[in-house]
Order: C-alpha cells, then sequence, then structure tokens
C-alpha cells in the first residue's frame, strides 16, 4: 500500500494541472469511500484526451488503438467529475458508487 502510493505520488508530481484535490489528497487510497465514479460511454468517445489533460490528479489515460479507449485507474480518482464536465462529447457519466457492484 505505502509503496503504491509513493509510485502514484510520484506520476501526479508530473501532472500539469495542480489543484487542492491533487495537491493535498492526491496521493490517498479513495477506491472505497469515493461518492462518485466516472464511467465512460466508449461509443461516444472521440479520444480527444481532454479528460486526461484536466484530470487533477492524473489517473486518466486515453489509448487510441484501444476499443475501451479511457482507461482510470479507480483507486486513486476523486470522484470530482471534472473530466466528466470538460468532455465535449458530455460521455463520461458519474455515478453513485452505491449503484455500481
Ligand atoms: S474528454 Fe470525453 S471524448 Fe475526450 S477522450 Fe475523454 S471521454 Fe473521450
Ligand atoms: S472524477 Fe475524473 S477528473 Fe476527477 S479524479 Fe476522477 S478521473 Fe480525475
Amino acid at each position: 500500500m505505502q509503496k503504491q502510493q509513493e509510485k502514484h505520488t510520484e506520476k501526479s508530481k508530473s501532472c500539469k494541472v495542480f489543484g487542492p484535490v491533487a495537491t493535498v489528497f492526491g496521493s490517498s487510497n479513495t477506491g472505497s469511500w469515493r461518492l462518485l465514479r466516472p464511467v465512460v460511454n466508449f461509443g461516444e468517445c472521440i479520444k480527444c484526451g481532454t479528460c486526461e489533460r484536466y484530470c487533477p490528479v492524473n489517473v486518466v489515460e486515453v489509448h487510441e488503438d484501444k476499443d475501451e479507449c479511457v482507461a482510470i485507474d479507480l483507486d486513486y480518482c476523486k470522484g470530482c467529475g471534472i473530466c466528466a464536465n470538460e468532455c465535449p462529447r458530455k460521455c463520461i457519466a458519474m455515478v453513485d458508487e452505491r449503484s455500481v457492484e
């Protein structure tokens, strides 16, 4: 767990966009208590990379060569909804964690 957090903290340092969520909570594992989770409609995604650029904790990766083209590290996603808000296709839904699984 400790090593995983340290690894993620190093990754976050390379992020271009920092905000309070990233600087204070970036390395916190939020996978078990986040309230909302981003769910991508891959069929509508145009792989523009906007979500990747705007995520304050740098947990989004867009893969142009894959059908499931947007990968989100849900162990560290904060559920802030910035990706969903910025997506030009509005193909990211913020879903109540209690309604999944
Ligand atoms: S911002 Fe939206 S359309 Fe662009 S890559 Fe992300 S999910 Fe796809
Ligand atoms: S909700 Fe989106 S922008 Fe916010 S931390 Fe998760 S992936 Fe990043």
